[in-house]
C-alpha cells in the first residue's frame, strides 16, 4: 500500500461507466485526481455481476490510495443511459446490458458510503461547468460525440434534467426523415448520422463501393475502427474518411444551430472520443456549418469549444454531484 499521508482529507470516488471501459478515481476539488484505475467493461454479465464489479473497483481505488471508507463521502456513478438521480435507479443502459436496476440500493448492501448516479454526459457537463471551460457560464450545452451522441444542459448555472430526467438527449433528435436506422428504432436520428458508429458505417459503405481508403485493410480484417484510426486517416488526408467525417461535422454544426436557435446559449462544449481524436479537423467545419444555419444574433452570442478535460470531465462532475445532492464540499 502506498503512503500518501492523506488520511485526514475528504474525497469522492467517481466512476465513469463506458461501454468499453470503466474509469474510477479518488478525487477532490483541492487536489484533483488522487488515484485512478481504468479497466475494460465486461458488458455481457448482467445486473448482479455489474454491481459486484462496481464495488470491486471502488474497493480497489480505496486500497490503492490507502484511504478508508470514512474518507470517501460519496460514490458517484456516470451511467451511459437513462437514470433517476433521486431514486438511484437505472432505467436502461443498452451499452452496459443493464435494465431496471436500482444501483444505489444494490451498492448500499456493500457500503454505507452514499451512492449517487447521473447520466454520463450530464456528469461530464457538471465537471465542465464547475472545473472546466464552463466556470463563468450560466447557459451551456455539452455534446459528446462517440459511439453515440449525448448532451448535457446547464441552465442558469444548474443541471437541467427535465420532467423525467431525459433532458439533453440530443442524439435522438430526428434530423433526416427516413434516414439511416438508429439504435433507438427511429430513422435519421442525429447520432445515426454523425456518431462514430455512423462514420464507420459510411466509410464501410464507400469501401464496399470500391473506393480506396487507408481504413479498408482494418475493415477487411474486421478490426473495430476506433476514433484514433479515424483521426490517423484524416491526418493522412484519406479521401473517403475526409469526405465522411466532413459530412458528419456539417450535420453536427447544423443540429447545434437548431438547438441554439431554441436555447440562445452562451457556450457549447464538444467532447467525446471522436472529438478528442479529431477536434482539429472537425471544429472549424462544425463552426462554419453552425454559423451558416444559425439565426444571426443567436449564432453570434455562443462560443464553441472542444473540451480539454477529456474523460476526466465526468470524474470531476462527481464532486459537483455530491455537493448538489448531499450538500457536501470535498
Ligand atoms: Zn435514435
Amino acid at each position: 500500500m502506498k503512503e500518501k499521508g492523506i488520511q485526514m482529507k475528504d474525497y469522492v470516488i467517481s466512476i465513469d461507466m463506458g461501454g468499453t471501459k470503466i474509469l474510477a478515481a479518488l478525487i477532490n476539488s483541492k487536489d484533483g485526481i488522487h488515484t485512478r484505475i481504468k479497466k475494460a467493461t465486461k458488458t455481457k454479465n448482467g445486473n448482479t455481476n455489474f454491481v459486484k464489479a462496481l464495488w470491486g473497483i471502488t474497493a480497489e481505488v480505496m486500497l490503492e490510495a490507502g484511504v478508508s471508507e470514512k474518507n470517501v463521502k460519496a460514490i458517484c456513478l456516470g451511467i451511459p443511459g437513462s437514470v433517476n438521480p433521486q431514486t438511484g435507479r437505472i432505467g436502461i443502459a443498452p451499452n452496459l446490458n443493464i435494465k431496471n436496476l436500482n444501483i444505489k440500493e444494490q451498492l448500499q448492501q456493500f457500503t454505507s458510503i452514499p451512492v449517487l448516479i447521473e447520466n454520463d454526459v450530464n456528469l461530464a457537463a457538471l465537471g465542465i461547468k464547475h472545473f472546466g471551460l464552463g466556470k463563468d457560464v450560466e447557459d451551456m450545452l455539452v455534446v459528446f460525440v462517440g459511439t453515440g451522441i449525448g448532451g448535457g444542459l446547464i441552465f442558469r448555472g444548474n443541471m437541467h434534467r427535465g420532467a423525467s430526467f431525459t433532458a439533453g438527449e440530443i442524439g435522438h433528435m430526428i434530423i433526416q426523415p427516413n434516414g439511416p436506422l438508429c439504435g433507438c428504432g427511429q430513422k435519421g436520428c442525429f447520432e445515426a448520422l454523425a456518431s462514430r458508429t455512423a462514420i464507420v458505417r459510411d466509410i464501410t459503405k464507400e469501401v464496399k463501393l470500391g473506393k480506396r481508403s487507408l481504413l479498408a485493410k482494418l475493415l477487411k480484417e474486421k478490426v473495430p475502427i476506433k476514433s484514433k484510426a479515424i483521426s490517423n486517416a484524416l491526418k493522412k488526408n484519406d479521401t473517403v474518411t475526409v469526405k465522411v467525417v466532413t459530412n458528419a461535422a456539417v450535420v453536427i454544426g447544423k443540429t447545434l444551430a437548431n438547438i441554439n436557435n431554441l436555447l440562445n446559449l452562451q457556450m457549447i462544449v464538444l467532447g467525446g472520443g471522436v472529438m478528442e481524436a479529431a477536434a482539429d479537423f472537425m471544429t472549424p467545419i462544425i463552426k462554419k456549418s453552425f454559423k451558416e444555419n444559425s439565426l444571426k444574433d443567436a449564432g453570434k452570442a455562443v462560443k464553441i469549444y472542444a473540451t480539454k478535460l477529456g474523460d476526466e470531465a465526468a470524474l470531476y462532475g462527481g464532486i459537483a454531484l455530491a455537493e448538489e445532492f448531499l450538500g457536501i464540499k470535498v
